[in-house]
């Protein structure tokens, strides 16, 4: 592996915001100014073939993007910020694959995202 997709990976591997390309280019650029935009999409369609990397598109058409990880997640998006934040739902796990079964399918995999807005605190609505 060349050094510039060592730094890739690293770059990758430390962040926890599912970056899109041009904050990986950023990233990897602190470390070596000399690495180019057109690497960094390379190398990381590279490692999306080899599926260690995972493509996310959170709606806003740029690709974001986060090492594969052993243990399954979802994302809720903060339609006001951008933030994605991670989550595990024993529930929907179960009801996906009730749903599948149901259809005639056993579930080998899903892609959820929600998106929502910070409910305002003194609203003290449900929902
Ligand atoms: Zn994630």
């Amino acid at each position: 592996m060349t050094a510039q997709r060592r730094l890739i990976v690293r770059v990758l591997s430390a962040a926890q915001d599912h970056p899109d390309v041009e904050e990986v280019h950023r990233r990897a650029s602190l470390i070596d100014p000399k690495i180019s935009l057109a690497t960094v999409y390379r190398t990381l369609r590279l490692f999306q073939d080899k599926n260690i990397l995972e493509r996310h598109d959170f709606g806003n058409g740029r690709s974001r993007f986060e090492p594969e990880t052993p243990l399954h997640h979802d994302h809720l998006i903060d339609n006001t910020t951008g933030t994605v934040i991670e989550f595990h739902s024993d529930e929907i796990e179960k009801l996906q694959k009730r749903i599948a079964k149901k259809m005639g399918f056993r579930l080998i995999g899903h892609r959820l995202e929600l998106y929502g807005v910070p409910l305002a605190e003194a609203d003290g609505s449900p929902n």
